[in-house]
């Protein structure tokens, strides 16, 4: 009786509906060996001759359950460019999108949008629903490249921010990639603004690093009251993974919460348990663990379980963090049903959860949670 229970928990979390709330679109053209290699990493340099990417945690599990996906079998990782390379990009992006099993998809639309294809086409090809989230540092860039006056900026950026509050999500923030955590987070006067845009180069206005410009953006975010994405911890080598240790946002978490504004931590490896419990001591932030559930693939798991250490249920979400690769956006998908059904089961058989509410959990992780968050509605925005 329990194994029929325990079948119906696993067939549930196998097919429930998920909500993909940080993800960015699928490539236009079919990848290069080299292209699909990096893109299961981090990293933007390869391994060196003999040595594949392929024999990784990331590179086993695509082959395996992206085979499996296309093929009905696993498919040997050495194997998987090959068989790959019999398909038509779109095609195979159909097939992997829409067994994701994915309804809504939060896509930031910041990062190398010109290689990846539009909004109104990946809802096409994914079958899903698709709402955007605006990258803040971008926006800024735009802003800066337009050669608006510093003087202007302040004001411009803010009208900037109202007018997209209309038509997105969410916001999203790369500090952690361009200033780190590790910065004075109080709310910059203007004066002090329009000083720090003075001080730019071009250099400066193009590739947008300085504290005081992105710490205003952040703010200026904040005062819609959409959810506001931060990039934490892991990241291509841009990042420096010791300044952005969540814990160094706590006066921004703190202003937040008095405004009662919601901050969602991505990613957060390898720092999980700081970002639960974060969530646990806060009002309203939220976190994920997306990016390393592909990236760690067989070992993912341990991500998952460290984050529900500590952050109360119903501030985790489901994100895969897919890039460009339609493999990605499967694979998260896929991995995390696998993952969060073995941990519960472990939970289940050691007699502290029930059933119920396990699937319950799963239904709120999966998507319930972000339909809250992000006030989802049927029709999309
Ligand atoms: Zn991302």
């Amino acid at each position: 009786m329990v194994n029929a229970s325990m079948d119906e928990l696993a067939a549930e979390s196998a097919s429930l509906p998920l909500v993909d709330h940080h993800v960015h679109s699928c490539l236009v053209e079919a990848p290069s060996l080299a292209q699909f290699e990096l893109s299961i990493s981090e990293s933007e340099v390869a391994l060196g001759p003999g040595q594949s990417r392929m024999d990784s945690q990331a590179g086993f599990a695509l082959a395996a359950l992206c085979g499996t996906q296309l093929t009905g079998v696993p498919v040997p990782p050495q194997d998987y460019l090959r068989l790959r390379a019999g398909w038509a990009e779109p095609e195979l992006q159909r097939v992997l999108l829409r067994g994701a099993g994915v309804s809504d998809w939060l896509i930031d639309t910041g990062h190398g949008a010109d290689r990846l294809v539009g909004l109104t086409e990946f809802g096409r090809r994914s079958g899903g629903r698709v709402h955007e989230v605006a990258r803040l540092e971008a926006m800024a860039e735009v802003l800066l490249a337009s050669g608006v006056s510093p003087h202007d900026f302040p004001d411009a950026l803010r009208q900037d921010v109202q007018s997209r509050a209309a038509a997105v999500v969410g916001f999203k923030s790369i500090a952690a990639y361009r200033s780190g955590f590790a910065i004075d987070w109080a709310l910059p006067s203007d004066a002090e603004v329009s000083a720090a845009v003075a001080a730019l180069d071009s250099a400066g206005r193009a590739r947008l690093i300085d504290p005081v410009v992105i710490r205003f953006a952040v703010h200026t975010a904040l005062r819609t009251l959409l959810p506001l994405q931060l990039h934490v911890g892991i990241g291509d080598r841009d990042v420096d993974m010791l300044a952005t240790n969540p814990l160094h946002l706590r006066r921004l978490l703190a202003e937040a919460e008095a405004l009662c504004a919601p901050v969602v931590l991505l990613h957060c490896s390898p720092y999980e348990r700081e970002a639960g419990y974060l969530c646990q001591n806060h009002a309203r932030v939220y976190m994920d663990v997306g990016l390393s559930t592909n990236l760690m693939g067989a070992s993912g798991v341990s991500a998952l379980e460290r984050a529900m250490e500590l952050c109360p249920f119903p501030r985790l979400l489901y994100s895969s963090d897919a890039w460009g690769l339609a493999e990605l956006h499967f694979l998260g998908a896929a991995l995390w049903r696998r993952q969060f059904t073995a941990l519960v089961t472990r939970w289940v058989h050691e007699g502290l959860w029930s059933i119920p509410d396990a699937v319950r959990v799963a239904r709120m992780v999966a998507s319930g949670n972000a339909t809250r968050l992000y006030r989802l509605t049927a029709e999309g925005s």
